[in-house]
C-alpha cells in the first residue's frame, strides 16, 4: 500500500498491467487531507444517497483498454465517482459529458449512473488526474504531484494505441504534460496555454507514428454549464473532432473494431520548439 509520494512513484512504475495498477492505487493512502475527505463524505453520505454504500476510495481509470482517445478529467466529485467508485459517474458533470459522448458515437448510454448499469466506452478511456475527491473539488499542487505516477504509469500502459487526449480543463491540461513527458513525449517550449478547443500534436518516443493530437475542453462542471461557459453543442464540437482525429465514434451501432482505424490527425494549430 502506498503511503507517501515516493511509494506512490515506486509501486506505480512496476505495475505490469492496467488490472495490477488498478489493484495498487485502490488502496493508496499517500494524500492524508484527500484520504481523510474521501472517507468522511463516504462515511456521512448525502441524504439523498443514505441508503447506499460509497466508494470511498481512489476511483481507477475506465474503459477501452485499447484506447484511441483518452479523456483526461481532474478529479472524482464526492458524492459521484466518490460514491459509485467511477470517474464521472453519478454526477451532474457526467450527467452533461455522457450525453455528449453517447452522440458522438463514444459511449453506448446518454447516461452513467452507476457501475454495473450497462455503460461502455467505445474506443475511449477515462481517467482523473487525481484520483481522489478532494474538498470543493480543488486538489493541491503537492497532491496532484504525488498522484502524477499512477496517471503516468496508466498513460505508459496503454499508450501504445492512444491517438488523442481530451484534457477536460485547464487542470487536467496541465496535469497532461508530466504524463506525456513521462512516457517520451517530446513537448513544446513554452507550454501552449490550455483553451476551449485549443490543439497541440505532439511526437511520441515512436515519431511521427506515435503522435497524438492533445485537444483542450472546458470542464463540464455544474458551475460551467449553468454558466453556459460549456454547452453541449460545444462538447460535441471537441469530442466530434477527437473522433475524427482518432478515427472513432459515428454511430453507436458502429460495432466493435471501428476505432482501430486510421489516426487521420490533422495540422496543429500550434507549433513551436520542443523541449
Ligand atoms: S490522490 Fe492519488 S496519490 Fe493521493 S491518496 Fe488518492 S490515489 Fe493516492
Amino acid at each position: 500500500m502506498a503511503a507517501s509520494a515516493a511509494r506512490v512513484a515506486t509501486l506505480a512504475a512496476a505495475a505490469g498491467s492496467l488490472a495490477e495498477l488498478t489493484a495498487r492505487q485502490s488502496v493508496c493512502r499517500a494524500c492524508p487531507r484527500l484520504v481523510g475527505w474521501r472517507e468522511q463524505v463516504a462515511a456521512v453520505k448525502r441524504p439523498s444517497s443514505r441508503t447506499e454504500r460509497y466508494w470511498g476510495r481512489p476511483v481507477p481509470g475506465w474503459g477501452d483498454e485499447d484506447a484511441r482517445l483518452l479523456i483526461l478529467g481532474l478529479a472524482p466529485a464526492a458524492h459521484g465517482g466518490n460514491r459509485t467508485g467511477r470517474i464521472f459517474t453519478g454526477d451532474r458533470s457526467g450527467d452533461v459529458l455522457f450525453a455528449s459522448l453517447h452522440r458522438c458515437g463514444l459511449a453506448v448510454l446518454p447516461t452513467s449512473t452507476a457501475a454495473g448499469d450497462g455503460q461502455r466506452l467505445i474506443g475511449a478511456r477515462m481517467v482523473a488526474a487525481v484520483r481522489c475527491a478532494p474538498p470543493v473539488n480543488k486538489p493541491s499542487v503537492t497532491e496532484r504531484d504525488t498522484c502524477a505516477p499512477w496517471l503516468a504509469a496508466e498513460f505508459a500502459l496503454i499508450a501504445p494505441s492512444v491517438g488523442v487526449i481530451v484534457c477536460l480543463g485547464g487542470f487536467a491540461w496541465q496535469s497532461a504534460w508530466p504524463m506525456l513527458r513521462s512516457a517520451g513525449f517530446a513537448l513544446p517550449r513554452p507550454r501552449p496555454k490550455f483553451g476551449h478547443g485549443g490543439e497541440v500534436l505532439l511526437t511520441g518516443p515512436g515519431g511521427p507514428e506515435g503522435q497524438v493530437l492533445l485537444l483542450g475542453c472546458y470542464h463540464p462542471s455544474q458551475q460551467n454549464t449553468f454558466t453556459g461557459r460549456v454547452t453541449p453543442a460545444m462538447l460535441d464540437a471537441v469530442f466530434g473532432r477527437a473522433c475524427q482525429a482518432a478515427g472513432i465514434g459515428g454511430a453507436v451501432s458502429g460495432g466493435p473494431g471501428a476505432h482501430r482505424s486510421a489516426p487521420g490527425v490533422a495540422p496543429a494549430r500550434w507549433a513551436g520548439a520542443t523541449h
